[in-house]
């Protein structure tokens, strides 16, 4: 019985000791194999146990692995940033490095308020949010998140950024069909801006693919275009939170790639790393920093590990790989082989509703009537269940519920590493079935 360690996050329940991993597959000390048909949690872009990464790291390491970044910059830090300028969209040339998603998100956030502070508008200090949105874990990252479930526990501590429809079209809140519905998810940006007045919001942010907190929804057609519109007449800084949809995910570099848009701040995390070493990045516009660094005050943001080298050369070296090995398209192209391979399921297992997605970001939603896209009920875990039956089967998914309704749902998420074969889509595909196939016997049961 073990009386210390690690806090795991459920208590009491026994985790298996991973001893290695190798591309998708992950490895425990009893010798079963595991799928990592998640990338852990959307992060091992470019799969477990590449050398090459670990050559990099080794040889930084041996240079120097940290400097403060109140004393020194360093090659790795410099050469990664500008390489993020060259491959961000639109004016996004100066990155601030953080170790997590969640600080990179509120490292957005102030940003943009202190940017309308160097202007001498103080009283732009909200940040516009959607219902099921994640932003991460920290008291202001959850604040800007609409995750009903991970929000419960902090409520009262929490800013009430959350304020706009998502735009979820297989439960529209609107209840209405695109295209006939006229964006009215897009046009709820603009009724929470009069409602809460455009003198007090600083920031839009939104994931352009949603990710935990609903399972890979992308919105409509036109979508993205009207939200920067609106953002635009308002003086509002639109943030891109791009941790989990960023660095190819979805089948192009960044998931703002879809559509016509251009944020002012982007947000990554997850993949930037692929999970070799902690590190994120608020990358910021010029027109931003133009401000801010006429400025008297430095960004109120940073953490001791913030920059260093040793991750900088790690984040270096993936991005290298991603480059080198075409992950961008082979993300685009096995996404299509996932969906496919999905779609034949829901048409052979009645509790799939919905499969949905771009690239390796694919999400499914069980439900107990498909006419009606009635959930099923809270008690009945049918997510979780799915979860676990996978697990004994040695394929690992991605819980994307509890952000919709507040209790553990009916959607999940299948994100291996871009560097996933056709043979290995179809592997998933076949352990999905035997999976679905347990999971009916036991609900008829
Ligand atoms: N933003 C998005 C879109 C995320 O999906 C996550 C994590 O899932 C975060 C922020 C928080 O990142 P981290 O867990 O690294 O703090």
């Amino acid at each position: 019985m073990e009386n210390r360690g690690v806090i795991k996050p459920m208590l009491g329940t026994h985790y298996p000791m991973i001893s290695h991993g190798k591309g998708i597959y992950l490895y425990d000390d009893q010798g079963k194999q595991y799928i990592d048909g998640s990338s852990g949690a959307v992060t091992v872009n470019i799969g477990h146990g590449v050398d090459e990464i670990a050559m990099a790291m080794a040889e930084q390491a041996s240079k120097v692995a940290f400097v403060y970044r109140s004393h020194f910059t360093s090659q790795a830090a410099e050469r990664l940033a500008n390489k993020l300028a060259d491959l961000a969209p639109g004016d996004l040339n100066w990155t601030f490095f953080v170790n997590s998603g969640s600080e990179a998100t509120e490292t957005a956030l102030k940003i943009a308020i202190q940017y309308f502070q160097e202007q001498g508008i103080t009283s732009k200090t909200k940040i516009l949010s959607r219902w099921t949105s994640y932003h991460g874990i920290t008291l202001g990252a959850l604040s800007m998140s609409g995750h009903l479930m991970r929000r419960a526990r902090f409520t009262d501590l929490l800013e009430d950024f959350p304020a706009v429809s998502a735009p979820y079209c297989y439960r529209c809140p609107f209840h209405s069909t695109y295209p006939g519905c006229g964006l009215q998810c897009g046009e709820d940006l603009e009724r929470a801006i009069l409602e809460i007045g455009a003198e007090n919001i600083a920031a839009f942010i939104f994931e352009p693919i949603i990710g935990a907190a609903g399972g890979a929804i992308a919105p409509p057609p036109g979508y993205y275009e009207k939200i920067q519109e609106i953002c635009h007449k308002y003086n509002i800084v639109t943030i891109a939170d791009e941790v989990m949809t960023g660095m190819g995910r979805t089948g192009k570099l960044f998931g703002v790639n879809h559509w016509n848009m251009t944020p002012d701040i982007m947000t990554l995390g997850k993949g930037l790393s692929a999970g070799y070493t902690p590190m994120a990045a608020t990358i910021v516009s010029d027109r931003i920093i133009s401000v801010i660094k006429q400025g008297t005050k430095s960004v109120m943001s940073g953490h001791t590990f913030s920059a260093n080298p040793l991750s900088a050369a790690a984040c270096c070296a993936v991005l290298d790989y991603v480059e080198s090995h075409h992950l961008v398209h082979n993300s685009e192209a096995r996404g299509e082989e996932m969906i496919t391979g999905l779609k034949e399921l829901m048409m052979k297992y009645a509790i799939i509703g919905d499969v949905r997605g771009k690239g390796l970001m694919v999400g499914v939603e069980f439900v107990s009537d498909l006419m009606t896209h009635r959930p099923f009920p809270a008690e009945a875990k049918v997510g979780e269940q799915f979860l676990s039956i996978c697990f004994e089967k040695g394929l690992i998914v991605y819980p994307a519920f509890g952000g919709v309704r507040g209790y553990e749902g009916d959607s999940i998420m299948i994100a291996p590493p871009l560097v996933v074969t056709s043979a290995q889509v179809k592997e998933i595909l076949n352990i999905m079935d035997e999976s679905l196939s347990e999971l009916m016997t036991r609900l008829i049961a």
